[in-house]
């Protein structure tokens, strides 16, 4: 097999002050890990939002090339943009957020798979003739718990009458609400549900864990994983190793260094004051890339391998951090502001969020590169 060159993939402003690294081969190891965990080797990607922000193409065919045959997104155009990647018939991209009749016949023209949410949407799919040109048919997702997208159970006898003379579906789905604390009682409420679902409704595929909830236990896994986040490094539990490899590492240079005597203040709001003689470094990196406001005066980096804390507010361009106690700190050195050390979920607990938004927030400023 020829070696891909994921270069091509390459993008963003040359003259950019800071560089994305994605990890493709971190996403192909990680695809692995979940597909040895499921048990059957069985594990979809889910690549919306542009594959969490990543690069959804780029990602697309590293995991194809991995042994991944199914793919999600949330909308259509998302699933056809896929598509324009993934030309192979034996790739299955479905697109979860349900079909609508005003999506005409983009699902056969691009190959495409809906989920269908809604008695509505399962009767109109039906009485179209719709079907993707690969004739196994459309998804179905059930309502057990989440109360978002979904068949409510009540529905489901309507369901069995109308889905009486159609094939089986292509994949049985839901979806977790609590996964990602192990203890919640709603985990065993949804996954008995999803049993009475899955003995009703004729169905190919059953698929119930996303990222946390595969980590759940082999009672929650069935024929397939679907998971997202923990392709891309994401920690599936919160209070436990992270067994994942990171994917993303972020590096910007030091614009200007500057010797700052205590009592002054640094950045907007003076929200920080210097305490001692110190050394603040700025770099070209601020919220409008996505490195979140709510990181003021609590995120860290590393420079030369060393910790380093970031002072002042965030800015929409710009970041200060106190390199002090890094010896030599000039402009033109990089701070690594996601690496090994300092994991998307560092930063997420740091700014009161998930590790899913910081790499969701990931800018169109950075200069990005692909490793293989
Ligand atoms: C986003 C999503 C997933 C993937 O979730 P992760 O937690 O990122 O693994 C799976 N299923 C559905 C329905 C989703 O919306």
């Amino acid at each position: 097999m020829t070696q891909t060159d994921y270069s091509r993939f390459n993008c963003g402003p040359s003259h950019a002050p800071a560089v994305l690294e994605v990890d493709l081969g971190a996403i192909a190891e990680n695809f692995r890990t979940l597909s040895e965990l499921s048990g059957v080797n069985a594990c979809a990607a889910v690549i919306k939002a542009n594959g969490y922000g990543l690069g959804a193409a780029p990602v697309a065919r590293k995991l194809y090339e991995t042994g991944c045959r199914v793919f999600f997104t949330a909308q259509l155009s998302e699933a056809i943009a896929v598509r324009e990647e993934l030309v192979e018939n034996d790739a299955e991209i479905g697109v979860l957020n349900g079909w609508s009749l005003e999506d005409d016949n983009a699902y056969e023209t691009h190959r495409l798979f809906p989920v269908l949410n809604t008695l509505d949407q399962v009767q109109a799919w039906h009485e179209s003739g719709s079907m993707p040109a690969d004739g196994k048919g459309a998804a179905i997702q059930v309502d057990t718990g989440m109360t978002r997208l979904g068949l409510p159970q009540g529905d489901v006898a309507a369901l069995v009458r109308k889905a009486a003379s159609a094939p089986p579906y292509r994949f049985l789905i839901s979806h977790m609400a609590s996964a990602d604390t192990p203890s919640a009682q709603q985990n065993i409420k949804q996954r008995q549900e999803f049993e009475e679902f899955r003995a009703l409704i004729p169905h190919q595929r059953a698929m119930l864990a996303a990222s946390s909830a595969s980590f759940l236990g082999p009672e929650w896994r069935f024929d397939m994983l679907r998971v997202g986040v923990a392709l891309f490094g994401g920690r599936p539990v919160a209070d436990k190793p992270n067994p994942l490899r990171p994917v993303v590492a972020l590096k910007a240079r030091i614009l200007q260094v500057q010797s700052v005597e205590p009592g002054k203040t640094v950045g907007y709001g003076a929200s920080y004051t210097v305490e001692r003689p110190s050394v603040i470094a700025t770099v070209g990196v601020g919220y409008a890339d996505g490195y979140h406001r709510a990181l003021s005066n609590r995120a860290e980096a590393l420079l030369h391998g060393e910790r380093i804390n970031l002072v002042g507010r965030v800015s929409m361009d710009l970041l200060t951090f106190d390199v002090t106690d890094a010896p030599n700190a000039k402009a033109g050195d990089w701070v690594s502001l996601i690496n090994e050390t300092i994991s998307i979920d560092e930063l997420a607990d740091h700014a009161g969020t998930i590790g899913y938004e910081i790499l969701t927030s990931l800018g169109p400023r950075y200069r990005r590169i692909y490793l293989g």
